[in-house]
C-alpha cells in the first residue's frame, strides 16, 4: 500500500477481520459443518499466480473454493460505498480489489476449480445452499454425513 487510509479505525477493523474471519464467514462455516461438510479454512491454494491469495473455505477433493466477500471491500452492488475522505485513493483501492477478485476467479477456473462467492449480506442458509449446489455439481462433492469424517 502506498498510502495509509485516513481512518485508523478502518485499518484496525480490517486487520482484525483478516486475523479471525468475519462474522458472516464464521456463520457460514458453522452451517456447512452442521450439514456434514468438511473443509479447510483460510487456505493459500497452490494455483499459479495465487500464492499470496487466501481462500476462505476450501473443499480440496471437490475443488470448490468459497469466498465470503465483504460488501465494502469487494464492492457489493447493493451496499458498496466509497469513503469521502481520500476518495480517489479508496476508489482505486476498491477497483483494484474487484480486479483481483475476478483475476482470482479466472485463475481458479483455469486450474479446474469451481468458485462460489458469497456476499456478507446474504443469509447464511442461502449461502450454504449455494455451496451445496456447487458441491453437488462436481465429482466427490457428496456430503460426508452429519457425523462423517473428512478422511474417507
Ligand atoms: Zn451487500
Amino acid at each position: 500500500m502506498s498510502m495509509v487510509p485516513s481512518s485508523a479505525q478502518v485499518s484496525a477493523r480490517m486487520a482484525a477481520q483478516l486475523r479471525s474471519g468475519t462474522a458472516p464467514e464464521i456463520a457460514l462455516r458453522r452451517e456447512l459443518h452442521r450439514r456434514g461438510r468438511r473443509f479447510r479454512v483460510d487456505v493459500k491454494l497452490d494455483v499459479d499466480g495465487l500464492r499470496r491469495r487466501r481462500v476462505d473455505v476450501v473443499f480440496t477433493r471437490s475443488r470448490v473454493a468459497v469466498f465470503v466477500d465483504g460488501c465494502f471491500w469487494h464492492v457489493c452492488p447493493d451496499h458498496a460505498t466509497t469513503p469521502r475522505a481520500n476518495r480517489d485513493w479508496w476508489a482505486a483501492k476498491l477497483a483494484g480489489n474487484v480486479r483481483r477478485d475476478r483475476d482470482t476467479d479466472d485463475r481458479l477456473a483455469a486450474a479446474g476449480w469451481a468458485v462460489v462467492r458469497v456476499w456478507e449480506h446474504e443469509a447464511t442458509a442461502d449461502a450454504a445452499d449455494r455451496v451445496d449446489t456447487a458441491l453437488a455439481s462436481v465429482p466427490g462433492g457428496k456430503a460426508t454425513g452429519r457425523y462423517g469424517c473428512a478422511r474417507r
